[in-house]
């Protein structure tokens, strides 16, 4: 069970169709590993999602979820863990077309995702005791962990377990897992500091 999800924003945004494709891969995995989002997001879809999207930050309360969940949990049929597939990436990624690994940073691999719009994708592969890249944002980022955990000043996140950090990573989130930690990362602008960087740059995103 995740314990980290989308806003309600980003929910509404992706249900009405308007999050740009790299950012919706992200929400989209975030939901094969979340019923209570999978619910969420079919009410929104149900009841309009464009209207939720204009009315979100203002007309949503804090308990928003927790009580469309309540509302709509009697009526739902019990949910099984759903698979990964064979090649290790859950059903919303395996449908997506990758480039190759990037060997970006001593224990950091990152794999670019070929998506549409003003987003950018891709898989992020962190070794153990490692640190994701100092960086700041500006617009939406999403990651989605897919396999082993991370912590930062906010929690820690394992599988299915999704962030939306805002504003800039003053303490860059560090893999606590035995294991990598692998994520789908998508986002809006990201400012790449040191040597990711200048990958950013020589790649031109
Ligand atoms: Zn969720």
């Amino acid at each position: 069970m995740s314990t980290h999800h989308p806003t309600d924003a980003t929910l509404a945004a992706y249900a009405a169709g308007t999050l740009p494709e790299g950012l919706a891969m992200v929400v989209a995995t975030h939901l094969h590993f979340c019923p209570d989002c999978r619910r969420m997001d079919r009410v929104m879809e149900a009841t309009g999602g464009n209207l939720l999207s204009d009315l979100a930050p203002a007309a949503m309360a804090p308990d928003a979820l927790t009580r469309v969940l309540a509302r709509t949990a009697e009526a739902e049929p019990p949910e099984r863990p759903a698979p990964i597939l064979q090649s290790g990436l859950p059903p919303p990624l395996a449908r997506c077309e990758f480039g190759r690994w990037w060997p970006v940073a001593p224990g950091l691999r990152w794999r670019p995702m070929k998506v549409s719009g003003r987003a950018w994708a891709g898989l992020l592969v962190v070794a153990p005791g490692r640190s994701m890249p100092k960086h700041g944002h500006d617009g939406l980022e999403l990651a989605c962990v897919l396999r082993g955990s991370f912590v930062d000043a906010s929690g820690r996140y394992g599988a299915g377990d999704i962030a939306e950090p805002e504003g800039d990573h003053d303490i860059p989130p560090r893999v606590d897992s035995d294991d990598p930690c692998v994520c789908v990362i998508a986002t809006e602008g990201v400012r790449m500091r040191g040597l990711l960087g200048s990958i950013q740059r020589m790649l031109g995103r």
